[in-house]
């Protein structure tokens, strides 16, 4: 596509550089500009720049889920040029208050993560951390809400795609015009996206069913007709379709494998796994970690194929 350009913004996080895409075909509109940083700010502008214009131009700022290193600037770009906001309905509880939305997920997660046997303090000190990073990001307003299936147009039609997982509100753009899906974090060419564990949309206490989502949503990308996708970090997918196979295959035999561990083992917790299949991790990854073993763990349970049995408060999963 001519008039769409790629900025490779930078973040304070381990995961590097995230990609804003810039469409000019009408107006100026970017989508997903990148963390509440000065380094980040100034890649955007200098990148705008390049193309013939300023931060002020702004017309429109889509957002492809709500993570601060995705949409973490939106609000200084919309107050200095008065864009439109737009995201998913979702996602929007979220952008508008993010530290609530931190509050929220400490207050469920602590007791939750105690129940899958991470002991106090290491569950203490894991929905604590993120606090570190919540300066990165400030509390964006949405204009237009977006569901599944509406068209936003950029001078060309994008039809946002709901596919929740990695984060509720989750969307992908897709052109009218070309064969390509613009994909945040939903895929990704060289990293398998985590399918965190967040307080559902609408809820303070129930927790989203992260992975068994996110394998749906990987469905859903499949069926539609792009051949390459352009994502949120690294470089561009040249074969979508074969992409989001490789992660659904990953995920299938990481399940065996869990499901394998189980059977060897006995009873084990969600935290007893993780220790097993990521010995040694750093405080910074045990939500991660948790969030990736517990989404195995709703697969099995889905498929009728664990036993849950809880003794003083915690979960052990068994084989059935
Ligand atoms: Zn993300
Ligand atoms: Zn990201």
């Amino acid at each position: 596509m001519d008039d769409v350009h790629k900025l490779e913004i930078p973040t304070p996080f381990g995961v590097g550089r995230v990609n804003c895409y810039v469409f000019t075909a009408d107006g100026l509109t970017v989508l997903d500009p990148g963390p509440a940083t000065e380094s980040a700010y100034e890649k955007l502008a200098a990148g705008l720049d390049a193309h013939g214009f300023a931060v002020a131009d702004v017309d429109r700022v889509l957002i492809t889920h709500p993570h601060m290193d995705h949409f973490g600037i939106a609000n200084r770009v919309v107050e200095e040029s008065g864009a439109r906001t737009v995201a998913h309905r979702d996602a929007t509880r979220h952008l508008a208050d993010p530290i609530e939305h931190f509050d929220r997920e400490q207050a469920f997660f602590r007791p939750f993560l105690k129940a899958m046997g991470v002991p106090e303090q290491i569950a203490g000190t894991a929905v604590t951390l993120p606090e570190a990073y919540t300066d990165y990001q400030e509390p964006l307003a949405v204009d237009r809400e977006l569901t599944d299936g509406d068209i936003v147009d950029v001078g060309v039609d994008l039809t946002a795609v709901h596919t929740p997982g990695h984060a509720p509100g989750s969307v992908c753009f897709v052109p009218s015009t070309e064969s390509v899906a613009f994909t945040g974090d939903h895929v990704l060419q060289h990293i398998s996206p985590n399918p965190l564990l967040t307080v559902a949309p609408g809820t303070d206490d129930e927790r989203t069913r992260s992975l068994p989502s996110y394998l749906d949503s990987l469905d859903v990308i499949r069926t539609v007709e792009a051949a390459v996708g352009h994502g949120g970090h690294g470089e561009t997918i040249p074969d979508l379709n074969g992409r989001a196979e490789e992660i659904l295959d990953h995920h299938h035999r990481r399940k065996e494998r869990i499901a394998d561990m189980i059977d060897e083992t006995g009873p084990m917790t969600a935290y007893d796994i993780m220790q097993e299949m990521f010995p040694d991790l750093p405080a910074t990854e045990v939500f991660p970690g948790m969030s990736e073993v517990i989404g195995h763990l709703d697969l099995l349970e889905d498929e009728d194929r664990v036993a849950i049995s809880e003794e003083d408060g915690v979960k052990r999963y068994a084989l059935r």
